[in-house]
């Protein structure tokens, strides 16, 4: 077993940093300050993130850093700091590692026993799905399916009994392909696209793939597509349980107590008071 305490000594670390995906304000504090203390910024693409680091006046050199040479890359990274150098990995937008190069050079920094420092900030996948009005208390994240449409349907077809919502990131140029591999494989199930986000053309499509694809000329952009899950069980389920196997099942969804009442009450359409008593009264 590895135990990492972050902060409690002064050496070199890895920082994975957070950029915006869209609006420059969302870039934190905390972000700016790691950024202008670094010796060395890792990036995707050097042209995208120095417009960033410009307009924030940070100075440390940038480098680049692509999946297709994360090894040989993560290898210097650590020559870096074991040289003495602060290095952060940022990525063209978000939260680098998630759906972008640095997972190597955060495992290799584990094994090192360099400490990695998560510097958090916005993701379009967790920014989708608060905004789109879909189960979130379970999320399934897909990250990006596979570009061959064969493939794409068929991890769509394996995903089509997950109970959580999904969450995949798509391209423009995929959309209406999905969508129809979506309406083939979902059919009525709700959808929603959110598209760029954070930015001034900000939308959010809510409806079913069908009702998506007859504007889909219009979906432009940077989009994360949101298929709700699939609560044919779970609808079942509820309804033959207890009040307390009822409850119980909100509160192992991650529900507090005062909001699994709740739920509890609006799904049997009875008042909270009701429940209350039955769960805590009568015993
Ligand atoms: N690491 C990033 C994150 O944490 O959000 C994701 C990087 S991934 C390479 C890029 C994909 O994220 C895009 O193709 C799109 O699906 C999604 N994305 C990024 N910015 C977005 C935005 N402003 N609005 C909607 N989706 C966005």
């Amino acid at each position: 077993m590895k135990r990492q305490k972050t902060f409690e000594n002064n050496n070199p670390k890895l920082y994975l940093v957070a950029t915006p995906i869209g609006n420059l304000e969302d870039i934190t504090l905390r972000a700016l300050n790691t950024l202008k203390m670094v010796d060395i910024i890792y990036c995707e693409d050097t042209r995208t993130s120095i417009k960033l680091l410009n307009h924030f006046e940070i100075k440390a050199p940038l480098h680049s850093y692509h999946l297709f040479n994360e090894n040989e890359i993560s290898e210097k990274i650590m020559h870096n700091i074991k040289s003495g150098m602060n290095v952060a990995i940022i990525s063209d937008a978000g939260m680098p590692v998630i759906s972008d190069p640095g997972w190597v050079a955060v495992r290799d920094a584990i094994e090192e026993e360099i400490e990695v420092v998560i510097v958090p900030g916005v993701s379009a996948g967790i920014t989708a799905l608060v905004g789109s009005g879909l189960n979130s208390y379970k999320y399934y994240f897909g990250g990006f399916l596979n570009s061959k449409k064969a493939k794409r349907e068929k991890e769509l077809e394996k995903l089509a009994s997950k109970e959580e919502t999904i969450v995949i990131y798509e391209s423009p140029h995929r959309i209406e392909e999905t969508l129809k591999i979506i309406d083939k494989i979902y059919g009525e199930r709700q959808i929603v696209i959110a598209r760029e986000l954070t930015k001034k053309h900000e939308e959010y499509l809510r409806g079913t793939a069908k009702e998506m694809l007859e504007v889909v000329d219009t979906i432009k952009g940077e989009m994360v597509v949101m298929i709700s899950g699939n609560d044919e069980k779970v609808d079942k389920d509820l309804s033959s349980l207890t009040i307390e196997e009822h409850y119980q099942y909100y509160l192992d969804l991650g529900l507090d107590s005062k909001e699994a009442l709740k739920q509890v009450a609006v799904d049997k359409n009875v008042s909270k008071k009701d429940i209350y008593q039955v769960l805590f009264k009568n015993k």
